[in-house]
């Protein structure tokens, strides 16, 4: 070769390198990245070859990256297998412009933004660089080493050299806008963000940067739980440890690794972008795949690792791609593959982490039918059912320390054949206590479906089992809560029940407010109790839901005046005793009697939270006031 070769890289299209440049990345920093992803490529190329024993080995593969200041470059520098004069002709000149060449032609046709901007190589120096030196020295024995060097224009110029060591420095002679990589700080922060797991050790000015042994490529055989936990710590700082995790490994018909971590969700979990990093071969990739895996999952964090997530394409291209439609299910299925163990193996520590996994679960199945079929029996309600010596000898419900827990099959399987086939459900133990004391009075198992998703995801499970009927605790109450009573008929030969409804509707004055009257069976049950029927009761959630906020008492409701009750029935008493007054008048005790019913009305509306805190106030002035009626009364 002569000293000094020239040539022009052969154009194509147009002039790519003001293209590099300017429009194509925002992110500057993967050239490091990518040229380090080349350094580490040619170190395993020189291991394999001296394996074959074409060349010498290297003591050990490294990678080093120097600054100077001064002359404002920055040099990565490898032992790998290095280049021949040809060689650069061919790889650099060649490959790496027409791979470069290829990239931005798919990029220009992408509106889209593409992920990680993976795969530009070699050329992405020049988003940095006004000048690229390359020089290089092939561990084939005898070749002579070379200097191959571009101002960014399509001229360069090729030279023998005298380097002696075997590998490539790529010199980058920055432009005057990107000095800020001269500071090895964020030098350091790049190596740490893309290089940290790659399998080559990489110094920033002789100190060793990234920590290399990535735990998912290791078989679980050789990890220990700790070894997860640390993993998690690492990634994700200051965040608690992980509740569980699942390794992902698999070489057909894509070759993925990872390690998915369910974090201990405090506050929101993120189902907008996700936590979930992507690598291709141990190189960091993105930290935002949300194309990748299913939208129930991107709460989970970890990483996935796969070179065959096609990354040059656009991100809704990747969203419609089968592969990557098929990495998602098989990552469901893993992940579902796990909670079934768990469930099986380890039912204590299962419901343990219930209520960290169930947003993920319930979500997960209202979306995926493949994830529903599957996950099915692990989904679990904590029950009314007293935890007693009985219930543990049985397999249909699980336990912790405090709750029981049953799965809607089983208590499916529990119900009498002869009976009316519910499933009693309560959201809120406090607004619909009244309601569940009669229900848990009756030995009737109530299961707790308190959580947000529940609102959704009952009338789903509802449409999965056809052949029960979903039931608020306080929709309405079941023939067995009510005690029949015989009607006693006034002197106006009208029947108590019809009188006492009556007098509450006129109290009320309120068409939306339905009465009933009803002898209860408990004797704790209360005077009166709201009730709503399931189905207007599931209209005012859903438009709670739409407008973001707590469902409130629907206009439409029933008051249910507990008949058998001593307060009611001395309201009974006190209305049959009133004296006839002239017509345009009150007497005394038809004014008591309404304020009573209005004042039961307020109660049982207290009872579900059916009281604005403004109107408690009101409630306890009107209180004072009728107990101070009453005492004088009974003084
Ligand atoms: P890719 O790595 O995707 O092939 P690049 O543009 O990054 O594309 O590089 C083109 C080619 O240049 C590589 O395939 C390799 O043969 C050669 N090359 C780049 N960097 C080095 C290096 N540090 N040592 C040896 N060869 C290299």
């Amino acid at each position: 070769m002569s000293s000094l070769e020239q040539g022009q890289i052969e154009i194509h299209t147009e002039n790519i390198f003001p293209i590099i440049k300017k429009a194509v990345y925002s992110d500057h920093e993967i050239f490091l990245r990518e040229l380090v992803s080349n350094a580490v490529d040619a170190i395993n190329k020189r291991r394999m070859a001296s394996m074959a024993g074409d060349c010498e080995a290297a003591e050990n593969g490294e990678i080093d990256i120097t600054v100077d200041r001064e002359k404002q470059t920055i040099t990565i520098k490898d032992n790998g297998i290095g280049m021949s004069s040809d060689e650069v002709k061919k790889y650099i000149n060649q490959v790496a412009f027409s791979s470069a060449e290829e990239f931005l032609s798919k990029y220009k046709t992408d509106d889209d933004q593409i992920i990680g901007h993976f795969g530009l190589g070699f050329y992405s120096s020049f988003m940095v660089s006004k000048n690229v030196e390359i020089r290089t020295k092939s561990a084939i024995s005898d070749c002579q080493s070379v200097n191959w060097s571009c101002d960014g224009s399509p001229n360069f110029t090729l030279q023998s050299s005298e380097k002696s060591d075997v590998g490539t420095e790529v010199i980058l002679y920055l432009m005057e806008e990107e000095l800020e990589y001269l500071e090895p700080a964020r030098l350091k922060t790049l190596i740490t963000k893309y290089c940290d797991f790659m399998p080559v050790e990489v110094k920033l000015e002789g100190e060793t940067i990234n920590k290399r042994d990535p735990a998912w490529r290791k078989s679980t055989k050789d990890l220990q739980d700790q070894d997860y936990i640390d993993l998690y710590r690492y990634l994700y700082p200051f965040q608690g440890d992980p509740l569980l995790w699942v390794h992902l490994n698999t070489d057909y018909p894509y070759s993925l690794q990872g390690i998915l971590f369910f974090p201990k969700i405090t506050g929101r979990a993120d189902w907008e972008t996700g936590e979930i990093k992507l690598y291709c071969n141990q190189v960091f990739v993105s930290d935002s795949i949300k194309e990748i895996v299913p939208r129930y999952l991107l709460p989970l964090r970890g990483i996935i690792d796969s070179p065959d997530i096609p990354l040059n394409v656009s991100r809704s291209a990747l969203q419609s791609d089968r592969r990557v439609k098929s990495i998602g299910s098989f990552i469901a299925k893993k992940i579902a593959d796990k909670l079934i163990s768990i469930k099986n193996e380890n039912p204590k520590f299962y419901t343990e982490i219930w209520n960290s996994i169930a947003p993920f679960v319930k979500i997960g199945a209202m979306e995926d039918e493949k994830f529903a079929e599957q996950i099915e029996d692990i989904i679990v309600f904590s029950t009314s059912i007293d935890n007693t010596e009985q219930i543990k000898e049985r397999s249909d419900y699980i336990l912790s320390d405090t709750e029981v827990f049953t799965t809607i099959n089983d208590y499916k399987e529990r119900l009498p054949k002869d009976s009316a086939r519910r499933i009693i459900y309560c959201t809120d133990e406090i607004s619909q206590a009244s309601a569940l004391n009669l229900w848990k009075a009756q030995k009737v198992e109530v299961i707790k479906a308190d959580t947000v998703i529940d609102t959704q995801f009952i009338p789903w499970l509802e449409q999965r089992h056809e052949e029960v009927t979903f039931l608020r605790v306080d929709s309405e109450l079941d023939e067995s809560l009510k005690d029949e009573e015989k009607e006693i008929t006034d002197k106006d030969g009208e029947t108590k029940t019809e009188s006492l409804r009556k007098l509450v509707k006129k109290a009320l004055n309120n068409d939306k407010v339905t009465v009933q009257i009803q002898s209860l069976k408990s004797s704790d049950a209360p005077p009166a109790m709201i009730l709503l029927p399931e189905q207007m009761r599931r209209i005012n959630d859903i438009g709670a839901l739409m407008e973001q906020k707590l469902p409130g008492l629907p206009e439409h409701h029933v008051l249910l005046i507990n008949s058998k009750h001593k307060l009611i029935q001395a309201l009974v008493k006190l209305k049959s005793g009133s004296v006839l007054v002239a017509s345009d008048e009150i007497s005394p005790a038809d004014s008591l009697a309404n304020q009573l019913v209005l004042h039961l009305y307020d109660m049982a509306k207290l009872g579900v939270g059916g009281l604005e805190s403004s109107e408690i106030i009101e409630f306890q002035t009107k209180t004072a006031a009728l107990v101070g009626c009453l005492v004088e009364k009974a003084i």
